[in-house]
């Protein structure tokens, strides 16, 4: 028997900053999951700014368990402070991961003149070097095909929430701990479900939704199919501001069948967004690694995200094309939030036409351009500008890429016959004390949530 130390870095009390620490002192291994930027939050530049709590030159090992920005963005910080060791994840969140870090360092180059918070020294953390390094020391390791690192088996297993999406089983002297990562709101559009967990010892696992159920998933299509029909029929545009990794991807499929199968008339569909289109062409290379509807639509030679109407603008210049087309028509940009991106110059443009539709598929933050829409504010200021909002504001929560409170329950009922300590993570307090207490009340299992910085010692 051996005891293994468990560091929560970052990403308790929180849904983003993923930063976990293994240490096995005995075989001098040092583990890290997940290197995720904090998001959103009041503190998110000081807590990205600040040293990391271990040496990252110490590190023998970086686990990632999918490529959202929570999750990977802090890895040219890592590399910056001398991490040499490996990187390890499927192979499709390797792809994914090199777009999603290019972004962010194209965005704070982008937003330096007139944020005097990106100094120069952050922009040479974000640097075209430690970005090919991060992928030189970066290796892709498929589902299912168990390796070992110094005596620790690892396994990936599918988690279903973005392509390549993994939570990480690892097993010493037979006994198991899992780390979630995030885990899918099985079933998606398009990807496998999350797998079934079972003879776990620990499991560290995210509680976003933790107290909160997706009430209208299954109707989320018709849902989407009512609004489209509605915004053409009343001949205005219809704005979506959308995740580009997964949320677009899953909405282009959507769409497609709903072309196919003639519920929506085909009208002009510009695709506004350079990141999403690059992780959508991630998506085509990754085919087979998507449920069996989406497998067979992709076998009969059709790309299954391109349907007639749509159009791909990378370039600024081609977006100036989208306010000649006429009426009506619709649009799909980032950010999700609308905290930046191309979506802001379509709000500006769109928000005050009542015959245009906002259509919010995704989180809100409290302060973002996103969350005063979705709370049908009158006005709202763009680029120090007050924009009325008139135009229709509908939400569907049913694409939610995680797990709901009632699933998240289901998902630790599978292990629970042997599971000793759950550690819930990646949640705001309310929403993990939430799930800790309905654990507890329906399973009778121990779970509590971990302090940031806490270290716990573990029996293997
Ligand atoms: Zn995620």
């Amino acid at each position: 028997m051996k005891k293994l130390k468990l560091t929560f870095c970052t990403g308790v009390d929180t849904v983003t900053g993923a930063n976990y620490l293994l240490e096995d002192e005995e075989q001098g291994l040092k583990i890290l999951v997940d290197c995720g930027l904090v998001q959103g939050e009041k503190t998110a530049e000081e807590d990205n700014n600040a040293a990391f709590s271990y040496d990252p030159k110490t590190i023998d090992v970086l686990f990632v368990t999918h490529a959202h920005l929570d999750h990977v963005g802090r890895i040219p910080r890592l590399i910056n402070a001398g991490f040499k060791g490996r990187i390890i994840s499927t192979p499709a969140t390797k792809d994914l991961a090199r777009y999603m870090v290019e972004d962010e360092a194209h965005i704070l180059s982008h937003n330096r003149h007139n944020n005097p918070t990106i100094t120069k020294e952050i922009l040479e953390i974000y640097s075209e070097e430690n970005i090919n390094t991060m992928m030189r020391l970066w290796e892709g390791i498929e589902y299912h095909k168990p390796f070992d690192i110094k005596g620790l088996q690892i396994n990936f297993r599918n988690s279903g929430h973005i392509l390549g999406s993994a939570f990480i089983e690892m097993i010493c002297n037979g006994k198991k701990i899992v780390f979630t990562g995030d885990l899918g709101n099985s079933p998606s559009p398009i990807l496998k479900d999350c797998e079934k967990l079972t003879d776990a010892d620990y499991l560290v696992m995210e509680s976003v939704y933790g107290d909160r159920n997706h009430e209208d998933r299954d109707n989320r299509k018709l849902l989407l199919e009512h609004i489209i029909q509605d915004n053409v029929k009343r001949r205005g545009v219809l704005v979506m501001p959308t995740f580009s990794l997964e949320r677009t991807q899953e909405l282009l499929f959507e769409i497609d069948d709903l072309i196919i199968k003639g519920r929506i008339p085909l009208v002009p569909f510009f695709l506004d967004s350079p990141l999403a289109i690059k992780l959508t062409d991630v998506y085509k290379k990754y085919e087979n690694e998507m449920n069996d509807e989406a497998r067979e639509m992709a076998k009969s030679g059709k790309n299954i995200f391109v349907f007639p109407g749509l159009k791909q603008t990378p370039e600024a210049e081609d977006s100036k094309m989208i306010l000649r087309t006429p009426n009506p028509k619709i649009v799909i940009a980032g950010s999700g939030m609308s905290s930046g991106g191309r979506i802001v110059h379509h709000e500006h443009n769109y928000l005050p036409d009542p015959n245009n539709t906002i259509l919010l598929t995704g989180y809100q933050s409290a302060g973002t351009l996103g969350r005063h829409i979705q709370d049908k504010e009158n006005s709202v200021y763009i680029n120090g500008e007050q924009v009325l909002i008139r135009a229709k504001v509908e939400m569907i929560s049913g694409y939610s890429g995680h797990k709901d409170s009632d699933a998240l329950l289901d998902f630790v009922a599978g292990t629970a016959e042997t599971v000793k300590q759950i550690f819930t993570v990646m949640g705001e307090p309310s929403s993990s004390m939430f799930l800790i207490q309905k654990i507890r009340d329906n399973l009778g299992l121990n779970a509590r949530q971990p302090i940031k910085g806490e270290s716990v010692f573990l029996e293997f």
